[in-house]
């Protein structure tokens, strides 16, 4: 079967690499996920880039409030509150429907580990409908600006579905972005929309996947 890969864009919106992420993605036709924060959503000039991701397509997701301190060894009884719910509220006004909303835990580099999330907030995650989406690659665009793309694309070559981890921030993705795209595209991987299952360990509410590992205990 033909490899695939999915984009995500983390931790904006931004209003100088926010936009031109969407122009590049635009020239192409290729549809991401966008996982947004709360402190930049309550920002009008911030948060104009998401509806604009929305306009265009794209499927927004929550990626927690602040980004300060990952939901697995953040110790405020209501940290749920504060980091998904204070974050959706912000969401809500601009995403259509009531489709499953996402959540996208953060922490320690990309590392899929305990730190990710806290028992309370998988709880509220369940409560709440959310989808929980994770990731399979995370080529570090934030650390090697330039040198991402070709880790990606090896990634890529190595399953058959690769969700990726990028970030929509200044000296991040974006330089090497039209390139990596166009390279897979030459090498005959297909740009999709669609989550790899494993990937996504709750589903709309429901745990349909192994969260050991995951939670803090
Ligand atoms: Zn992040």
């Amino acid at each position: 079967m033909r490899r695939r890969v999915t984009l995500s864009f983390d931790n904006g919106p931004d209003p100088e690499v926010t936009p031109r992420v969407l122009d590049v993605l635009a020239e192409r036709g290729v549809t991401a996920h966008f996982f947004v924060l709360g402190k930049w959503l309550a920002d009008p000039a911030r948060r104009r880039w998401t509806v604009r991701a929305r306009d265009d397509g794209h499927l927004i997701g929550n990626h927690s409030f602040s980004h300060a301190t990952p939901l697995g060894v953040d110790r405020r009884a209501d940290a749920a509150e504060r980091e998904i719910a204070a974050t959706e509220a912000l969401l809500a006004p601009i995403l259509p429907g009531p489709g499953p909303k996402r959540f996208r835990p953060f922490g320690s580099g990309g590392v899929l580990g305990p730190q990710l999330l806290s028992r309370v907030a998988v709880e509220h995650l369940v409560a709440h409908g959310y989808s929980c989406v994770l990731w399979n690659s995370v080529p570090r665009d934030w650390i090697e600006p330039d040198a991402w793309a070709a880790r990606a694309l090896a990634d890529c070559a190595a399953r058959d579905h690769t969700l990726l981890v990028l970030h929509d921030v200044p000296g991040a993705c974006l330089a090497g972005l039209a390139g990596f795209l166009d390279a897979a595209r030459g090498a005959g991987i297909a740009l999709v929309s669609e989550l790899p299952a494993a990937c996504v360990p709750i589903v709309a509410g429901r745990v349909v996947g192994e969260l050991a590992g995951l939670v803090a205990p």
